[in-house]
């Protein structure tokens, strides 16, 4: 069986539409679902008979290893590759079957030598940054005699390879600008853009109001004193984990506001509601076991650290009583400030400076 040629038209149609594809931002969030269509491409039109994609998980020394996470093989033409499957390849001497692979990898450029019968004919390799993960091989295997990677075939896989590239390292960064590395919620910049769009909002439509909390974690400067740094990040990463669990999807986000504070924003919440999630929330940190680290940062199965935090609320509300950004926020502090000086681990809720809700009130919930 021979290859069929594909005219430049057709080539070049392709492109465009992989150019669209991962121009949307839901795709380039799951870097594995950037790869369908240039998988597609590499088999129907370039006729490769299998196209795989290769996660490279390391390079040490003189060994390459990778990871298969999709294989387009409709006719079983290669039964060494499974999605899921690891290995590792020399890289002075590597298997036969997989030369191209490793000379990609090694020159970061597209490979192409004829294997006949054996192994992939095309490979690209498409570079990310260490801290991103090192890169993905892509390529495809012509099951016939000789395969005869043509030119163009290699520019088309160096062209994909490249795009690829770009748009998971942007995407990369993108992520990395938003988000608080250590816990995964929105760094303290996104969750204050986050508040000033809701309050935006509130000055154009009325009719709507969302609850700002901020939460933070008692005595926290103990836990960092007593069992140091490490294990004062692990009890904020949990934090981090519940405060994610807790959200109602669509309705509220959380962020990192500062040190051991966090900011939870809830839509289309009266007080009540708010009120009763925060309560809820509050009392699954301070029933949670949060895991212990020995002083060689791993985990000690043997024991389990106890917090509590201190929860603040305030209201804000369409025109006419829309607060500024700053002022809604204030107020969250200064419930907060209320809980912390009448006991911790407790919720107070803003309602006027005067009057404002605080221990002797029913949304006092009191220690166990
Ligand atoms: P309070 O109940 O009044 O909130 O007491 P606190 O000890 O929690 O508050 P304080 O503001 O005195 O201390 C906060 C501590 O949080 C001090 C700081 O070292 C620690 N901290 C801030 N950011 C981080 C971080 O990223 N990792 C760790 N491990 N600690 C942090
Ligand atoms: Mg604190
Ligand atoms: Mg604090």
């Amino acid at each position: 069986m021979d290859k069929i040629e594909t005219d430049a038209k057709h080539v070049l149609n392709q492109l465009g539409e992989l150019s669209s594809f991962l121009a949307s931002a839901e795709v380039t969030r799951d870097i594995d679902r950037c790869f369908e269509k240039p998988i597609q491409i590499m088999q129907k039109t370039m006729s490769f008979d299998v196209s795989v994609l290769y996660k490279v998980t390391n390079a040490v020394e003189e060994a390459l290893l990778l990871k298969i996470v999709q294989v387009s093989d409709p006719d079983h033409l290669r039964k060494d590759l499974y999605p899921g499957r690891r290995f590792q390849l020399d890289l002075k001497n590597p298997h036969p079957r997989f030369v191209n692979e490793v000379k990609a990898f090694q020159t970061r450029k597209v490979s192409c030598i004829n294997v006949p019968g054996d192994g992939c004919d095309i490979m690209g390799f498409v570079y990310l940054p260490e801290t991103f993960g090192g890169g993905y091989l892509f390529g495809g295997d012509f099951c016939g005699k000789e395969s005869r990677v043509k030119d163009y075939e290699a520019s088309v896989c160096e062209i994909i390879c490249n795009y690829l590239s770009t748009i998971l390292i942007k995407s990369q960064f993108e992520e990395l600008a938003i988000n608080d590395s250590l816990t995964g919620l929105f760094n303290s910049r996104k969750i204050k853009e986050e508040a000033q769009r809701i309050c935006n909002r509130f000055r154009r439509k009325s009719g709507t109001r969302a609850a700002a909390v901020l939460c933070d974690i008692d005595h926290f400067k103990k836990i960092n004193d007593t069992w140091g740094h490490l294990q004062g990040d692990v009890i904020l990463r949990e934090v981090g984990d519940l405060l994610k669990s807790s959200m109602r999807e669509n309705f509220d986000v959380a962020g990192r506001y500062g040190g051991e504070e966090f900011l939870m924003l809830f839509e289309a919440s009266d007080m009540d509601t708010a009120f009763s999630i925060v309560e809820r929330i509050r009392e699954k940190i301070a029933d949670h076991r949060f895991t212990a680290i020995d002083p060689a940062g791993l985990p000690d199965k043997d024991r389990h650290i106890s917090i509590t935090v201190s929860m603040g609320i305030a209201e804000n509300r369409a025109i006419p009583e829309a607060l500024t950004r700053e002022e809604w926020i204030s107020r969250a502090d200064r419930a907060l400030y209320r809980s912390k000086e009448t006991g911790r681990n407790r919720t107070t809720v803003w309602a006027g400076e005067l009057e404002m809700k605080s221990p002797e009130d029913e949304h006092h919930v009191p220690d166990a």
